[in-house]
């Protein structure tokens, strides 16, 4: 079990391949939530990661994951949410890195120097992007009432039984977010 971020590319035998279980820290990774959102973490990035070297390359196969605590956008509670992440990657020294790398769009290639492989960034985007962008606690979750603001997997508050028409769930969860 390892839990490192930066391996020596020097520390893997040539031409193998080589499989690691590991522990990543969640409070090393910093993660954004969305905007109006929160994303917390329970426990580690657990999983394994397969190198293949080829000289001074480095395919990674990354298996990984953490359970996350993201709000609900319908009744606003933090909801626990299995994140898994599962991606490849080819390492190659920087000196190999083109002119037009700028972004860093390509998710698929990473470069490293001095030796040493740092795969902090690509796992943070690689959990990033499996977050979701419209978390919800559950499918069937009701949500608040757009009307008194129940949270309506909890109570029953009779609500909407007037012919008014009622705000949209979106806007009553603007509404919330708001006042708050
Ligand atoms: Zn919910
Ligand atoms: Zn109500």
């Amino acid at each position: 079990m390892t839990s490192t971020f930066e391996w020596l590319i020097g520390a893997f035998p040539d031409k193998e391949t080589k499989e690691f279980q590991v522990k990543w820290s969640t409070a090393e990774i910093q993660v954004a939530a969305f905007e109006g959102g929160e994303l917390q973490f329970n426990g580690q990035l657990e999983g394994t990661m397969r190198v293949f070297r080829n000289h001074e390359e480095a395919h990674m196969r990354v298996k990984a994951a953490v359970e996350a605590l993201q709000l609900c956008v319908r009744c606003l509670e933090l909801a626990p949410l299995q994140l898994e992440i599962a991606f490849d990657i080819l390492y190659r020294p920087s000196r190999f890195k083109p002119n037009y790398w700028e972004d860093e769009s390509d998710i698929g290639l990473g470069y490293y120097d001095n030796g040493m492989i740092n795969m902090q960034d690509d796992l943070r985007r690689h959990l990033q992007l499996e977050t979701s962008l419209w978390p919800v606690c559950q499918e069937s979750c009701k949500g608040l009432c757009p009307e008194c603001g129940v949270n309506r997997n909890e109570t029953l508050c009779g609500c909407g039984n007037s012919a008014q028409p009622s705000k949209t769930a979106i806007g009553a969860q603007l509404e919330q977010l708001f006042n708050r």
